[in-house]
């Protein structure tokens, strides 16, 4: 079956479009209307003039594209594709924190299930996340859940980060000493990591970048080579956008496994059988939607 013809037939009956994040597979990433990472997907999806979003990306994206979208219909074509750093934390911890530190303002990174979005002052993005802790007139800010987040946030404010211990396994596994050893090999490679990754390997970037703005800096960059520490999905993406340009990855493939779970024949069902429909409680998607629209003025 060529699945690609029949999405595309799908988007038009239907009226849908389709939103991929960087780290899809390439195929998926063919047939999306729009690929970024989660600031870019959240601001586009707050806009998009569809009837039926599909989101081909984790769970807490789709979620997230639900509540700007209350009236539209929101589909996740594999029920089980979670972030599973998202599932780190909920709003009971949140509350806790809140109690343990009620001078401080809550940051919660867009990688959050809607309940924890509801339950904080603004949400960020890893593109935005410096901006958005220095806007705040508190001088400590809690910060959820990805620790290596965090730090690097706590390197780039002059406010007091308390961080959660939460990780996205993906970036957490880069391993130090393989970084080292590429970046010794090809000393005329820009070093470019995505501050999930832990501080030992963010100490060796030339370059911290989230996904996009990694696409960006490869555009414009006059350098040939380019060592990128993050998600497999994106170096694919990089590849195909600069074929002249040298894209190494550090010694193994980061995969994030619950992303890879989308493929073009799961965006085919989900069109074709309309499932599976994110749902929001409008109590929470309410709370929630304020604290990414504060992010979205700021940014
Ligand atoms: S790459 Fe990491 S942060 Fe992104 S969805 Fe996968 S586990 Fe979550």
């Amino acid at each position: 079956m060529n699945y690609k013809r029949a999405i595309e037939e799908l988007k038009r009956e239907r009226k849908a479009v389709v939103l991929a994040h960087n780290y899809q597979v390439l195929q998926v990433q063919e047939v999306a209307d729009f690929v970024g990472d989660s600031l870019e997907l959240a601001r586009l999806s707050a806009g998009v003039h569809a009837e039926i979003i599909v989101f081909a990306g984790v769970y807490f994206m789709a979620e997230t594209a639900k509540i700007l979208n209350p009236q539209k219909l929101v589909l996740l074509p594999e029920k089980d594709a979670r972030c599973p750093m998202a599932d780190m934390v909920d709003a009971s911890k949140v509350r806790e924190l809140r109690s343990m530190y009620p001078d401080a303002a809550f940051v919660a990174y867009v990688n959050t299930n809607a309940d924890v979005k509801a339950e904080v002052d603004i949400v960020c993005t890893s593109a935005n996340a410096v901006k958005v802790v220095n806007s705040l007139p508190q001088r400590r800010v809690v910060f959820l859940p990805d620790q290596n987040l965090a730090h690097w946030v706590s390197l780039n404010t002059n406010k007091e980060i308390i961080p959660y211990p939460g990780y996205c396994y993906v970036h957490r596994d880069f391993d130090p000493e393989a970084v080292a050893r590429l970046k010794e090999e090809n000393p005329d490679a820009e070093v470019i990591v995505h501050p999930e990754s832990r501080p030992e390997v963010v100490k060796m970037a030339d370059r911290v970048f989230s996904t996009s703005g990694m696409i960006k800096y490869v555009g414009q960059s006059p350098s040939k080579k380019f060592i990128v520490v993050t998600e497999e999905g994106l170096l694919e993406r990089l590849r195909k956008l600069y074929p002249q340009k040298q894209i190494l990855s550090p010694g193994m493939k980061g995969v994030c496994t619950d992303m890879k779970k989308i493929s073009l024949r799961s965006v085919y069902l989900s069109l074709k059988e309309l499932k599976y429909e994110v749902k929001v409680p409008e109590e929470i998607a309410q709370r929630a939607r304020r604290a990414i629209e504060k992010m979205l003025e700021i940014t």
